[in-house]
């Protein structure tokens, strides 16, 4: 495995909590009902695509809401935590020579500030932030030319079914994990390669692909 690329929010960071109750608090002004807890349990059954048609969101207003999301994030992003596990593994993938790197839909603000006061920016080789709600594969895809890349070198770690869709696009393998935002099994119906549940399972996923590679 030559690049292991990770998304940011619900991936890396433990953000979903701070997003929802940010996006609760801009809900009168963007003209949407806030979510309760049961309603977001709800939303983390849906693809990306089931849940904005069922957020009352206009996909006109969407842009400017995520925009704002982000601002008001960078206010309390350094008081966030990291997802239990992450450090160990991230600390591990990098030390058996993997080039790890973050593709993500938020701010460069949000994404440096965080890394660094979780003393973990060293760790990756680049990043690439605001990418639009559905452009990750645009992005991926770049990295892949730039880098001279071919599509079994590459492996994308993501917590929501758009991450899945965006590297089956192109398509490079990607890990769809469970301790982000969507739930298991609708992270399951989109047929990730991998779909797991912990941090620590994936040295175990780049070992067997690297074990593949090697006995061809
Ligand atoms: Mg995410």
């Amino acid at each position: 495995m030559a690049v292991i690329i990770f998304d940011f929010d619900g991936t890396i960071a433990d953000t979903l909590a701070a997003i929802a109750e940010i996006a609760n608090r801009l809900a009168p002004l963007f003209g949407f009902s806030p979510a309760g807890p049961e309603k977001i349990k709800f939303f983390q059954t849906l693809s990306t695509q089931q849940l904005l048609q069922q957020s009352e969101i206009s996909v006109f207003k969407l842009p400017f809401l995520l925009r704002r999301v982000k601002t008001e994030l960078r206010r309390e992003i350094q008081q966030l935590n990291l997802i239990p596990g992450v450090r160990d593994a991230l600390i591990a993938l990098s030390n058996e020579g993997h080039t790890l790197g973050i593709v993500t839909s938020n701010s460069a603000d949000n994404v440096h500030l965080f890394l660094k006061k979780h003393d973990l920016a060293d760790l990756f080789s680049f990043i690439h932030t605001g990418t639009a709600l559905f452009g990750k594969s645009k992005v991926l895809k770049q990295v892949l030319r730039r880098n001279q890349l071919n599509a079994d070198q590459v492996l994308y770690i993501g917590d929501e079914t758009r991450d899945i869709e965006a590297a089956q696009k192109i398509p490079i393998r990607v890990v769809a994990v469970s301790w982000g935002f969507n739930s298991h099994q609708v992270l399951m119906s989109k047929k990730p390669d991998f779909l797991i549940d912990h941090p620590n399972e994936l040295m175990q996923i780049v070992t067997q692909l690297e074990g593949v590679k090697c006995s061809r």
